[in-house]
């Protein structure tokens, strides 16, 4: 087999929401189709990849580094012993020929993209679903078929008030989530335990809500925050601080009671190492949240995963960011905690499979070959488009 194009093109996901550090009135996704020339059903194979919202397209990098690496390369280079597939693992050391340690950001994002979608494809190969192939190959070929979701919402959007808070989070619940997410830090911290204490009265628990920051704070806030957090007894207590700032992160998690969940913005192995050697969390509570398509995608996941295992971290504590289907899959191969959603919001690469609703808090999935972008109409559109 070869790969015999990548495509990529640049998809708007404009909207006038924002969290407590960045607007999102400019965001875009890269979205990339990789064609092979194996056969199935009579046509041929095409892998598909995206990244995550929150990281800007990556077309620079896709087109000038990434892509023709892997054009240029012979199919030793990029396919498995019997030749009859892609191997990601040496597509990955492919991508990365020539790039210097350290520096991860919108590089890891480039790769991440591309990783999907040969890991799509790989997957529509086999004729199975991508959680099996990487129970296949990275555990014993066992999969959680069911995954627990949370929403991930309660943006700040300009005149949005406490009952369109409130509102936002009935329609979650209503559409059978269980636990939701809602930005603070954002607002003044009154105003925000305003907005915590309205969203709390529509829950069974504390533990059905998630707050999340976004690297806002300095510690004294960060501090500030945890105390008035504390008694409302959350699931968990987000990105307070700078992703990097170890210290600040172990000082805010020795000063909260609320459990700590962070890492979507650490996209390497190594940033994420030194995340648990250094940031004070707790394997026990806390919750860690790569999301494998903004971090060099699945092959550098499983290395995270590896290293977590060494530093006495369970598989189950990962909850992706995201909110995208392949780290849906990666979940339910690879015995992960759930996954992010982010129902009606980043459309159309927010959700999964149409014809599979969220139940109890939980989405089951697709047994179709690959990610399954295909089920997912809004979705498939988009990439019709490389075709
Ligand atoms: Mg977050």
């Amino acid at each position: 087999m070869k790969i015999t194009e990548i495509r990529d093109i640049v998809v708007p996901i404009k909207s006038e929401i924002s969290n407590a550090f960045i607007s999102f009135s400019e965001m875009t996704i890269s979205a990339v189709a990789v064609h092979t020339d194996v056969a199935r059903e009579g046509k041929p194979v095409v892998g598909f990849g995206f990244h995550s919202n929150g990281r800007y397209a990556q077309q620079g990098i896709l087109r000038e580094r990434i892509i023709p690496r892997l054009i240029k390369a012979g199919p030793s280079a990029l396919l498995s012993e019997s030749g009859e597939n892609i191997d990601p693992e040496k597509a990955w050391t492919v991508m990365m020929t020539n790039e210097k340690p350290g520096g991860h950001g919108d590089r890891s994002v480039a790769v991440g993209t591309i990783d999907m979608a040969l890991w799509d494809a790989a997957a529509k190969i086999e004729g199975k679903p991508l959680f099996q192939l990487l129970s296949d190959c990275y555990r014993d070929g066992t999969a959680d078929r069911t995954v627990s979701v949370y929403a991930a919402g309660g943006y700040y959007y300009p005149g949005k008030d406490v009952s369109a808070l409130t509102d936002e989070m009935r329609s979650y619940l209503a559409a059978g989530y269980t636990t939701v997410k809602m930005k603070i830090g954002g607002a003044p911290l009154a105003h925000d335990l305003e907005r915590i204490e309205a969203v709390l009265k529509l829950l069974p628990a504390g533990e059905n809500l998630c707050v999340d920051a976004n690297g806002r704070f300095d510690l004294p806030t960060a501090l500030e925050y945890a105390k008035a957090l504390a008694p409302y007894k959350l699931r968990w207590y987000e990105e307070p601080g700078d992703p990097l700032d170890f210290k600040l992160l172990a000082e805010v998690a020795a000063g909260s009671e609320t459990p700590i969940a962070t890492g979507e913005n650490l996209f390497s192995t190594v940033d994420s190492r030194n995340l648990v050697r250094y940031g004070g969390l707790d394997p026990e509570t806390d919750f860690l949240q790569m999301d494998p398509a903004l971090s060099y995608g699945i092959v550098e996941y499983q290395r995270t995963l590896t290293m977590l295992k060494d530093e006495g971290w369970s598989s189950r504590r990962c909850i992706p960011h995201g909110g995208h289907q392949m780290a849906l899959h990666v979940a339910a191969g690879l015995d992960l905690g759930g996954n992010e959603s982010y129902p009606g919001v980043f459309l159309p690469f927010g959700g999964f499979a149409d014809d599979l609703p969220v139940g109890d808090g939980k989405i089951k999935l697709s047994d179709a070959p690959g990610i399954g972008i295909e089920t997912n109409s809004d979705l498939y559109a988009v990439f019709q488009t490389m075709l």
